[in-house]
């Protein structure tokens, strides 16, 4: 058995797309009770509901997880209100109490899965569990320690698996909290087409403005579903406020996806995922142009301020004779290729006339 043949049955028992939602963590059973009662009548068509009981935070001091306490709770939400329930799980106590509360999906967060001693104490934890184990991508993009996590898990015996994709951290400012690098997660999926992948909107975002938009996209290029931090009084949340959203606007927001037609969504998925691939490839092609042409300007400036001549036939030639022997080596047409860069060409001796 191994990662590529994996059934992963587990997913089909829920609607597609598969939405988990809850708080970012159990702050009380008030607080978890209530939020299940507002997501249950939203009518949202939601089969799980997360809490975070232990939360891994950045500094010490904070806020750090009611503890075992809010297994209770999460017991309470499933009698009462019928969901399933999940929760992250970061260490072999927590795996045994969250197992003994029955806890019927459990997670791997991003900051385990970095740490291979973590994920190896987990999954021996976990070893031969039924429970669907959801892994989150490492806090940093390694597609490979991604990988490794499941197959740690594989070799304790837990088949039902799943990703969920959160992003990844990054020491520039972006619009996101954590950038999504769909790259990564989509090699994954071209990899593993027969894992499960779930997009975590609250925490790739930070806020609630992208949530939509992320959520969408995932779905677009064939993601199974979305964990989205759901919460009675976001704005009072003691962990990760800006991102949660309450179930009536959770309701909307899934109101609003444009889940594809089921019979060609395989199609879709991997169509959407190549598509995704090249707008990204395109991307890169209009930096690497624009550096280009930053470079043209300036033997602009060099050619100006010595009076020489813009255009150099004999540069040309060569540029010519490299891009149609690159094209041939590449297996591409060299015709098309010349093509190309008589446009840059063109282009670069524009901005150098213009200097
Ligand atoms: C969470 O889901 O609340 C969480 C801690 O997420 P992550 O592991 O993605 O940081
Ligand atoms: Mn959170």
């Amino acid at each position: 058995m191994n990662l590529q043949n994996l059934e992963n049955n587990w997913i089909k028992e829920f609607s597609n797309p598969l939405i988990i939602a809850g708080p970012c963590s159990a702050e009380s059973e008030s607080q978890m009770l209530e939020t299940a009662k507002r997501i249950k009548e939203s009518n949202a068509d939601v089969p799980i509901f997360r809490a975070g009981i232990w939360k891994p935070r950045t500094k010490p001091n904070g806020f750090e997880g009611v503890g075992v306490i809010g297994l209770n709770w999460l017991k309470k939400v499933k009698e009462e209100y019928g969901f399933k329930t999940a929760t992250e799980v970061a260490n072999a106590h927590h795996v045994a109490a969250a197992l003994e509360a029955d806890v019927d999906i459990l997670w791997i967060g991003a900051r385990s899965t970095v740490n291979p001693f973590t994920v190896q104490e987990i999954a021996e934890a976990l070893k031969g569990t039924d429970k669907p184990v959801l892994v989150k991508n490492p806090v940093n993009p390694d597609l490979a320690l991604w990988i490794g996590a499941l197959e740690r898990l594989l070799g304790q015996n837990v088949k039902n698996l799943g990703v969920l994709h959160r992003g990844f951290s990054t020491y520039q400012k972006t619009k996101y909290r954590n950038i999504p690098n769909w790259q990564i997660a989509l090699d994954f999926k071209n990899q593993f087409p027969n894992i499960p992948m779930l997009v975590d909107p609250s925490h790739i975002c930070g806020n609630r403005t992208g949530l939509a938009g992320i959520a969408q996209e995932a779905l677009n290029v064939g993601y199974e579903g979305m964990m989205i931090e759901t919460h009675c009084t976001p704005d009072e949340a003691w962990s990760d406020a800006a991102q949660q959203i309450t179930p009536e606007t959770l309701a909307d927001l899934m109101q609003n996806l444009q889940v594809r037609n089921s019979d060609i969504s395989a199609f879709d998925g991997e169509m959407g995922r190549h598509r995704t691939l090249i707008s990204d490839l395109d991307f890169q092609l209009i930096d690497l142009l624009s550096q280009r042409m930053k470079i043209s300007e300036k033997i602009g400036n060099l050619k100006k301020d010595n009076n020489i001549a813009i255009f150099q036939p004999e540069r040309w030639k060569v540029i010519t004779e490299y891009a149609t022997q690159k094209a041939d080596e590449s297996g591409m047409s060299a015709e098309f290729i010349e093509k190309v860069f008589k446009a840059i060409h063109e282009e670069s001796i524009e901005v150098q006339n213009s200097i």
